[in-house]
């Protein structure tokens, strides 16, 4: 792991990549996956140098951090709204926590954050300020009111079920 307490405890999804929340630091941490997410050439490029002058460091959390994030996930009912990079960027956050005793992500994900308040991560969003308050979820038939922790189709009368706050 090339986590430095010393210099940073701040880790960035592809939102903080894109408002350039690495210049403001003298070091940030992200995922592999979310690199992946930038794609256009101007935030390319931008990726690109802030790796080679070690402003921005990739590296990924280990297995048990993982497992955590899943869990508490799966607590929230958000399990399945969360991508691959969502994973890894709040297992990497956890991993830093953990290790630094504090973390702040830059995100304006809503589901991320709530995971990441339940965690103990400070969060920070960008566009919008970030959530406070840990939320729960669940999938819900808008026509018969069947409610369920997976997403799909209603048992009882076929309708997609949507995501809801839990009450
Ligand atoms: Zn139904």
């Amino acid at each position: 792991m090339s986590v430095d307490c010393s210099r940073s405890n701040v880790v960035v999804d592809a939102a903080g990549l894109f408002a350039g929340v690495n210049l403001s630091y003298p070091v940030v941490y992200t995922v592999e996956q979310v690199t992946e997410e930038v794609l256009d050439e101007r935030s390319r490029r931008g990726v690109e140098l802030a790796l080679a002058s070690g402003k921005l460091v990739v590296t990924q959390a280990s297995e048990n951090f993982r497992r955590r994030v899943m869990e508490v996930a799966r607590k929230l009912g958000v399990l399945y709204e969360l991508s691959k990079a969502d994973l890894e960027v709040l297992a990497l956050a956890y991993y830093v926590k953990e290790r630094c005793g504090s973390a702040i992500l830059y995100t304006d994900d809503t589901l991320v954050q709530n995971v990441a308040i339940s965690l103990g991560i400070a969060i920070q969003g960008l566009k919008y300020p970030g959530r406070t308050r840990v939320r729960r979820y669940v999938y819900v038939c808008k026509a018969c009111g069947y409610r369920s922790a997976k997403p799909g189709e209603c048992p009882r009368c076929g309708n997609k079920l949507q995501l809801e706050l839990s009450t």
